[in-house]
């Protein structure tokens, strides 16, 4: 039985990436009548938040997919949360150290940098260089002893090629000697992706690996892994990354990455999944609207170009207009308009700040329509001068230093909003209302409003970057 799965790492808002790659796995599953599985990868203890897991769930839901099983629905071969599955990734490390294929490395990070160092120098690849290979079982003994701290890595052959197959580009050479000898299990006892990534797909009984091609090079050492623990290793296909219009990887620096954003933008979750499925569909069918049953009954990984898909914002926007104008009618229309923005969920605080700034109801209107907008049109830094006392450059660089700040809070709210401005403030050796200034230009597109800090940490951070960044333009 066919069985697929996406394996989002909890580190940062839902990408479009991430749906694109679960659009995939769910349609190929569903046509093979299989089954589809989602599992939280958040080895990365610092950078992984519940919050993030819990976004990534709900767009995912939003946008029309659903799993068989999942952390938040469970099955037989959970836990599906990768922090709650600890013990079966050090139990599976022990096997590979028995086994001869995995072994202690004590090297500082000092060592290892000037190690880095010599092999750039020497413009050879970075790569360990076995130094704990050489350990005896008596060193080993000794360090262990005096409990120095070291990491598990794997063995990799001295030399030889591994092939890997791959559906969309057939057979791919590695040779080992380029491979590095990768960590498995970190000082702390926690796995890296590798390990916990090949052992989970295996107990998970995941049949196909469909994933994005930036993992193509990590494909050698998890099918030596495959090999180590005596498995038969999945079917692996790499999937071209989304692209920006210049073809570049699609990044948030160029265009919204995130999926909060196009929901705040206004567009329906119809028009996205359609969308997203352009990138799976044949090109002769490109100007179709299409259902996801239409995706899953037609779906044929050969339909996928090796081509960097360009993630080309004007299709979306077209296929979203006529979603709103010819799918539906008056009454659903406005079902969708309250599902989006007149709902208490997202009027309830801009009551809350419009509140204290008003003086009759009917200046709600003015005051409040930049909640329910995208861009705010013909904004850029040089036209939004208006009571602002920094000069102009120094305007753009409170743009971008906010920016930078936004891009760098691990949770977005009020707080952390309030001190990414102030810092800016000082970064710039400038008074804070003097920064707020230009803020409420570029995010109200009026000098002042409601509540600054309030209204930012409301709009979200996608809106927030996609003003600035067109105030900077
Ligand atoms: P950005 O450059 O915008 O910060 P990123 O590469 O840092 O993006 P990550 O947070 O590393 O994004 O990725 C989140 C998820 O989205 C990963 O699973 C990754 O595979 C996927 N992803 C990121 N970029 C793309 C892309 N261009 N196409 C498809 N999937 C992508
Ligand atoms: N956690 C990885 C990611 O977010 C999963 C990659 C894979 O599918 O193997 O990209």
């Amino acid at each position: 039985k066919v069985r697929t799965r996406v394996a989002p790492s909890p580190t940062g808002d839902p990408h479009v990436g991430t749906a694109y790659i679960a659009l995939i796995n769910y349609c190929f599953a569903k046509k093979h009548g299989g089954e589809f599985l989602l599992r939280i990868e958040d080895t990365d203890q610092a950078r992984s938040t519940p919050q993030s897991e819990k976004m990534i769930l709900d767009s995912l839901k939003w946008l029309g997919l659903s799993w068989d099983e999942g952390p938040d629905v469970g099955g037989p071969h959970g836990p599906y949360r990768q922090s709650e599955r600890s013990d079966i990734y050090r139990e599976h490390c022990d096997r590979l150290l028995a086994g001869g294929h995995a072994f202690k490395c004590y090297c500082t990070s000092e060592k290892l940098t000037a190690m880095r160092r010599q092999q750039m120098a020497a413009k050879q690849p970075p790569r360990y260089d076995g130094t704990c290979l050489t350990l005896s079982d008596a060193d080993r003994a000794e360090l262990d002893l005096a409990n120095v701290p070291y990491v598990v890595r794997m063995k990799i052959p001295e030399e030889g090629i591994c092939k890997v197959q791959d559906t969309l580009r057939g057979e791919i050479e590695f040779e080992y000697r380029v491979v590095d000898m990768q960590v498995l299990m970190k000082s702390d006892g926690l796995p890296t992706y590798h390990l916990a990534n090949v052992v989970d797909d295996h107990l998970m009984g995941i049949t196909h690996v469909m994933r994005g091609e930036e993992w193509i090079s990590s494909a050698p050492k998890h099918l030596l892994l495959y090999q180590y623990f005596g498995w038969e290793p999945p079917v692996l296909t790499h999937l071209p990354l989304l692209r920006n219009a210049d073809k570049s990887k699609l990044s948030k620096r160029k265009n919204p990455t995130s999926i909060l954003f196009y929901q705040r933008a206004g567009y329906l979750p119809e028009a996205m999944q359609n969308f997203l499925g352009l990138f799976i569909r044949s090109a002769s069918e490109e100007d179709e609207m299409s259902s996801l049953q239409k995706l899953i009954d037609e779906f044929d990984v050969k339909n996928i170009t090796l081509g960097g898909p360009v993630f080309d914002t004007s299709k979306l926007e077209w296929l979203n207009g006529r979603y709103l104008r010819e799918s539906m009618d008056s009454a659903q229309f406005l079902d969708a308009v309250k599902a989006w923005a007149l709902n208490d969920a997202y009027l309830l605080p801009i009551a809350e700040m419009a509140q204290a700034r008003i003086t009759k109801l009917s200046d709600l209107g003015a005051l409040t329509s930049m909640f329910f907008m995208n861009r705010i049109d013909g904004q850029s830094a040089a036209r939004l001068r208006d009571g602002v006392k920094l000069d102009e450059l120094q305007q753009r660089q409170a743009y971008h230093l906010t920016l930078t700040q936004f891009d760098a809070l691990i949770d977005w709210n009020r707080d952390g909003v309030e001190a990414s401005l102030r810092r800016t403030a000082e970064l710039l050796d400038a008074k804070l209302k003097d920064v707020i200034r230009p803020m409420y230009l570029a995010i109200t597109g009026a000098a002042q409003g409601v509540p600054l800090f309030d209204a930012i940490t409301h709009l979200g951070r996608d809106v927030i970057r996609e003003r600035l960044r067109h105030a900077l333009e």
